[in-house]
């Protein structure tokens, strides 16, 4: 499926990148929600965490290893950071590509906001 992240990742959109390997690329979100904002995405169309199989675990523990990689690059490893995956509709995922959010750089806010029917 096409989507803004594989026309980034095949270049026809341009992006702002922190790092970027045969599987991985990592770019500065457009509309930053903290500080430091950077999406790390695998370059392998895969929809959504719900998606994720079994062979690409290696992909995704590659993930969190770029993660902290960037983290560090970005100063914010000892401040402390998020990553973040959002998944389906609840959680407002809006491109279905799957992509971690690493955000940090500042106190972050609570870890789940907007409305909840739970008291
Ligand atoms: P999500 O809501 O988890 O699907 O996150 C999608 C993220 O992609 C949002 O934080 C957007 O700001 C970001 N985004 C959308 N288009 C671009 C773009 N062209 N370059 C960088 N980030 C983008």
């Amino acid at each position: 499926m096409e989507t803004i992240f594989s026309k980034i990742i095949e270049g026809s959109i341009p992006c702002n990148k922190v790092f970027e390997n045969e599987r991985i690329l990592a770019f500065y979100d457009i509309e930053p929600a903290a500080p430091v904002h950077v999406l790390i995405i695998p370059k392998k169309p895969i929809p959504s965490m719900n998606e994720v199989a079994p062979e690409d675990l290696p992909l995704i523990g590659e993930i969190h290893s770029v993660a902290q990689q960037i983290a560090k690059d970005l100063g914010i490893a000892e401040t402390g950071y998020r990553l973040i995956n959002n998944c389906g509709p609840d959680s407002g995922q809006a491109v279905p590509h799957l992509h971690y959010h690493l955000v940090g750089g500042a106190k972050l806010g609570a870890l789940v906001g907007g409305s909840s029917s739970h008291a």
